[in-house]
């Protein structure tokens, strides 16, 4: 059993695949070639904004969003520690400093009364309110200026609060949707959330290509134009015309030519990635309080990248697998105020306790869209042996 079956995926979709790369081989445009401008059109359509802005992957689309809102040194960027590193990475990158502020316990995405108490303790500067990172030039001298809610698994962050208290504070919202591509929030897919929406089409998230991607989307046609330029270069309105610092940041052709090929069947792969983790959930409820599943809000929906379950038996769970040849992930095994390259940040242990906890207890089950019943009902039963031994 593979934890994403790529596999399977291609013997579904070989031919139109094949046709795909072989058109972009015959034309020869690899840089910037049709199918990167008609992809880029197909996903603003899909995701329901004005632009979508093909790029390297999903790093550098965070990476842009920020460059692209002039965020550098002396600028605070809050996100959360539970997530990949990229999100924290790129804030770095810019010599911005990431404030993390926890997340809630139950969808495991950005607590956004946390994130109040950090904007609070930022203002007061006053540790005691939100924990706060040591720099060299102190908090004082930080100026909020973004936020970047990560859909974690799937599951868009819950953006009206969000909105509602980035409005107030000027800060600007960058949706971190590397992972929740054909999410929604109330009745908006994830990526067009925030005013902007960072994506990655890396081969195991839920549209991936064979290779790096990555794509933001935004409705802001100063913006996007900002973008474009970033991507190749910094270019002006000429090749040899460079207005601004940029970077190679471009999607190849060929994988645009599979991401459109991709993006014919996905609306099928959404469906099907749902009712594998129904079946999950169903299955996985006779556990309770043993095992919990992430709680998906009622006018919110998941893409399912990951299907993620807590235990107190995590390890025993994962080591039965294991025996049993099912791969599972941990999704992530330590916040990233633990990591060692953050270890500057100056956190203490216990600075973040539900991104700690959750740490210690999180496990993801296989999920992809050729994942059959009976898989999914066999790691149950295993799960539940792991569970009663
Ligand atoms: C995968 C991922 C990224 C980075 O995407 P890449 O395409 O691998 O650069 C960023 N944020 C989150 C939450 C991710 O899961």
């Amino acid at each position: 059993m593979q934890f994403v079956d790529l596999q399977a995926q291609f013997e579904v979709l070989e031919q139109g695949i094949r046709t795909g790369i072989d058109s972009v081989l015959r034309h020869g445009k690899f840089i910037m070639g049709p199918e990167v401008y008609e992809l880029e059109q197909r996903l603003a359509g899909y995701v329901g904004v004005k632009y979508a802005i093909s790029c390297s992957s999903g790093t550098d689309a965070l990476l842009m969003a920020l460059m692209a809102e002039n965020i550098g040194p002396g600028d605070a960027v809050f996100t959360t520690p539970f997530t990949f590193v990229s999100t924290a990475e790129v804030i770095s990158l810019l010599g911005a400093t990431p404030i993390f502020v926890d997340i809630d316990p139950e969808t495991f995405n950005i607590d956004h009364h946390k994130l109040l108490l950090a904007i609070e303790a930022m203002k007061k500067i006053d540790p005691a309110i939100h924990p706060l990172p040591k720099v060299p030039c102190g908090i004082s001298a930080l100026k909020p200026r973004a936020v970047i809610p990560v859909d974690i698994f799937g599951l868009p962050a819950d953006y009206e609060p969000l909105l509602e208290i980035a409005g107030r504070e000027g800060l600007f919202v960058l949706e971190d949707a590397a992972q929740s591509f054909g999410g929604a929030y109330k009745g908006r897919r994830a990526g067009g959330l925030g005013h902007a929406g960072a994506t990655s089409f890396f081969p195991a998230k839920p549209l991936g290509c064979y290779g790096d991607g990555g794509a933001v989307f935004t409705d802001d046609e100063v913006y996007a134009e900002k973008l474009q330029s970033i991507r190749n270069h910094g270019q002006g309105s000429e090749k040899y015309d460079n207005i601004r610092i940029g970077l190679n940041g471009r999607l190849d052709t060929l994988q645009a030519a599979i991401l459109l090929e991709k993006l014919k069947v996905f609306p099928d792969e959404l469906a099907s990635r749902q009712k594998i983790a129904a079946k999950y959930t169903q299955l996985l409820s006779r556990h309770k309080p043993g095992v919990t599943v992430q709680h998906i809000p009622d006018d919110c929906s998941s893409a399912w990248a990951q299907y993620s379950i807590l235990s107190d038996s995590r390890d025993s769970i994962h080591n039965a697998l294991k025996k049993a040849g099912i791969p599972s992930m941990i999704y992530y095994p330590k916040g990233l105020h633990q990591q060692t390259a953050y270890s500057g940040l100056g956190f203490a242990a216990d600075d973040f306790p539900v991104t700690e906890k959750i740490c210690e207890r999180i496990l993801s089950l296989p999920i992809h869209p050729y994942l059959s019943d009976e898989h999914v009902e066999r790691i149950c039963y295993i799960l539940n042996e792991a569970m009663s031994s």
